[in-house]
């Protein structure tokens, strides 16, 4: 195989359609490292990215163009793939190695960045799939070596959905203050990321854990991954009944929907003194009788995927702790298209992950 020329699938106009492309890569240099992707998982993002943004409310999008991204752009953050070329100054890592890449780069010098949350720099979105190519396409160039961290023998595919979904799950539960066996944390939207958090939760919180979707399904689910109690958002009196349920005693609220409807029911819910985070992208407004934050004294606050350090946390974790496996459907590169349609449509149960032809 040549290791010089990236076959990709790219779109050319906003809400395209996804097209073969093709790139010639300068010689290697630096710290640079070619990856061979293996797996790249599709991300529900992905749609929001392909739309050229994010619902903000009252039909406007925010613009990824405004934001400084180009076309063509090839999506795909969820990279695991095999070194297959590294630049003279590369260290620690070699060829024939499998690796995740982290995809959320920033400048990599700022304090920010230098705090390991270089997903949150001020000063440059360098991105993988979203500001740089990422892995929708047989190769990546990654800038720097730091970016790729070895899974061990977990499963690659699932090891993909870690750079994303598992790191959003795991960086949003970080945000919650630490609790006792007195309290509850609630979960709302028990999708693949939230069914993860409650896993994550069982192993590093003493909290008991509630589990709020209206799917009947997915409370099942989260009750069998260590949830002690799950209701429909949708049900009449459910605030009353979660109130007497926890004892009027939820610390901390991570909703993983992000629309305006569960975001003011997470404010609902939560205790005096309490910490939501917002982590879902459905969209929408946030809204809030002023004189509620400081009757609550509450905090309210986002997560947006997380540092690398984080990540390499996981992966240590998931190698120590069984962690729930999101039902994963492995499908060919060359289906990108359907399967960005069949995420949109509803019809993807789990995770896709896509692997070159
Ligand atoms: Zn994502
Ligand atoms: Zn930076």
């Amino acid at each position: 195989m040549n290791y010089q020329c990236a076959h990709r699938w790219a779109f050319k106009t906003w809400g395209g359609a996804l097209e073969p492309i093709e790139e010639v890569f300068e010689p290697i240099s630096g710290h640079e490292v070619t990856v061979r992707v293996t797996h790249c998982g599709i991300c529900h993002s992905d749609l929001h990215i392909q739309a050229g943004g994010f619902e903000m409310g009252g039909g406007r999008l925010s613009s990824l163009e405004a934001a400084g991204s180009t076309l063509p752009l090839t999506m795909g953050h969820e990279i695991v793939g095999e070194i297959v070329d590294v630049g003279p100054d590369v260290l620690g890592v070699n060829k024939g190695e499998h690796v995740i890449v982290y995809p959320w780069q920033g400048c990599g010098v700022c304090t920010t960045c230098a705090s390991g949350d270089e997903q949150l720099c001020n000063k440059a979105s360098l991105s993988m799939g979203l500001r740089l190519p990422g892995g929708f396409g047989d190769l990546v160039r990654v800038r720097h070596e730091r970016y790729l961290v070895p899974f061990g023998a977990l499963d690659p595919a699932r090891a993909a959905t870690f750079a994303c979904a598992g790191i959003t799950a795991f960086g949003a539960i970080r945000k919650l203050p630490a609790t006792t066996v007195e309290d509850w944390v609630a979960v709302v939207g028990c999708g693949g990321v939230g069914m993860t958090a409650v896993a994550l939760l069982v192993a590093t919180q003493a909290a008991r854990i509630v589990a709020i979707d209206p799917d009947p399904a997915k409370r099942v689910a989260a009750l069998q991954h260590g949830a002690s109690l799950a209701f429909d958002p949708n049900a009449p009196g459910v605030l009353k009944e979660i109130a007497k349920a926890c004892g009027g005693n939820i610390a901390g609220v991570v909703d993983f929907v992000g629309a305006e409807s569960s975001s003011s029911f997470a404010v609902n819910i939560v205790r005096r003194a309490g910490q939501v985070v917002i982590v879902g992208l459905f969209g929408g407004q946030f809204k809030l009788a002023l004189p509620m934050f400081i009757f609550k004294s509450l905090s309210v606050c986002g997560s947006y995927t997380a540092g690398l350090p984080l990540l390499r946390e996981l992966v240590a974790l998931a190698q120590t702790v069984t962690l729930p496996t999101i039902p994963i459907e492995l499908r060919p590169m060359s289906t990108v298209n359907r399967s960005l349609d069949d995420l949109a449509q509803g019809r993807v149960v789990g995770r896709v992950v896509l692997q070159p032809d």
